[in-house]
């Protein structure tokens, strides 16, 4: 029986453990934390990542506890379009992060050694022999390790010491708020959609309908405001009322949602990038070596929001790939670093087109963004959202 350690219990680290358990790994799940929680409020999820979901065989619950964001275009702060939604063109489900996390816990199965409050710090990949990491008391050694700790990866940093975790140049806040004290909207407005301000934006989504759980079991409303500049150090309840201050006077229901939103609610993110990204995903010893999945391997900032369903996508092909184990294992690390590596660079290549219109800094470029958004946004937003979400996974 083939072992693997997986260092790190997010989104990309459960998927990739529960897969490998059901191939018949044998596997121990490493995580910093005192226990598995999960991500920050909400994700959307793009028909790739749902495609990813399908082929880990963790598909079939998808259905019940998400909910298809409804075409919507993008508005200035004060309202106006600019521009409308794209007939046909493809939209992502939302689903909150705790019933995703549920999914994934249940698909780890009972044979997986998860052991927390692990923070790994050692990387043994001594050539010829078998891949460990260690937390300074203890040394995991497994025929395959998997690196999804995060952006700021410790192995990577060891294994890929050029590609650096750098600021993105932005904060961004994400909440739900739970529906027994969301703001009432007008049955003819849609929650949905994006607003875009000079180096502020601000994006909302419903989990299910209002009065029932909907389809996600824990509804409400969801909401990022993203922020030119760095994450700031001041406690929740602060930087609730800077968001207040700063999204004052943008379109309804704006204010209302922030106004209903409560300290608690509020997760904040440093956006962190990969530069460069990591030229090899597989760093082969002993057996299988070492590979890179998740934010480890190509965090980027989160314009296209397709952090988790890339992970989700690492995991599917890596499980793909190695099978059972096999003869072929070091092959299979190449094959994933060499399938792995272009779609990555084509998706961090949207996020910088997109990103350059998302996110522009100071008056003037929001004043030429605004006059080319019309012609700018089926041509550059909307073939990158094709573009990226269009992926199968390697049968
Ligand atoms: C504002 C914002 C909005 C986003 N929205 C979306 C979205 O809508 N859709 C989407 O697909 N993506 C979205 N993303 C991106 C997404 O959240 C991430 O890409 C995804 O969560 C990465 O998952 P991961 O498993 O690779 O890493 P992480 O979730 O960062 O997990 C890493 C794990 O490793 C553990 N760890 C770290 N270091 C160590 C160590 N040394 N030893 C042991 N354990 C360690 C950590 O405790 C953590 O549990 C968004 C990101 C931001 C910032």
């Amino acid at each position: 029986m083939y072992t693997a350690v997986v260092v790190g219990a997010g989104v990309g680290g459960l998927a990739i453990s529960g897969a490998l358990a059901r191939a018949g790994w044998r596997v121990s799940l490493l995580d910093q934390s005192d226990r598995l929680r999960a991500d920050p409020a909400a994700l959307l999820l793009w028909p790739n990542a749902l495609a990813a979901l399908k082929s880990l065989g963790l598909g079939h619950g998808m259905g019940e506890i998400s909910t298809q964001v409804p075409a919507a275009g993008v508005r200035r702060p004060d309202g106006q379009w600019l521009s409308r939604p794209a007939p046909g063109g493809v939209t992502p489900v939302v689903v909150h992060s705790e019933d995703l996390h549920d999914t994934l816990i249940a698909g780890l199965g009972a044979r997986i050694d998860i052991q927390t409050g692990i923070r790994v710090r050692q990387v043994h990949n001594r050539p010829g022999e078998r891949a460990a990491v260690g937390d300074g008391k203890n040394v995991w050694d497994a025929d395959l390790i998997v690196a999804a700790d995060g952006a700021d990866s410790f192995i990577r940093s060891r294994l890929a010491p050029q590609s650096l975790a750098v600021s993105s140049g932005y904060a961004a806040w994400r909440a739900v708020i739970p529906w027994y004290r969301a703001p009432k909207l007008p049955d003819d407005a849609p929650l949905a959609g994006e607003t875009l301000g000079g180096g502020y934006r601000f994006q909302a989504a419903s989990l299910g309908n209002r009065g029932s759980a909907g389809a996600s079991s824990r509804g409400g409303i969801y909401w990022t405001a993203t922020v030119a500049g760095a994450a700031r150090p001041e406690p929740p309840a602060t930087q609730l009322t800077l968001l207040r201050r700063w999204f004052a006077g943008w379109h309804a229901p704006i204010g209302d949602l922030l106004a209903a939103t409560e300290p608690d609610d509020l997760s904040q993110q440093d956006g962190r990038q990969l530069r460069p990204l990591p030229a090899e995903l597989a760093f082969p010893c002993g057996v299988g070596g070492f590979v890179l999945l998740g934010d480890a391997a190509h965090a980027m900032p989160h314009h296209l929001t397709q952090g988790a369903g890339l992970a989700l996508e690492d995991a599917a092909t890596l499980r793909m790939l190695v099978g059972t184990g096999g003869a072929g294992l070091d092959a299979a690390m190449s094959a994933y670093s060499a399938q792995r590596r272009p779609r990555i660079a084509q998706v961090v290549r949207q996020t910088q087109r997109v990103g350059a219109i998302l996110a522009p800094r100071g008056a003037l470029l929001t004043r030429a963004r605004e006059r080319a958004f019309g012609a700018l946004a089926p041509r550059v937003l909307d073939k990158a959202a094709d573009l990226v979400a269009d992926w199968t996974p390697p049968y």
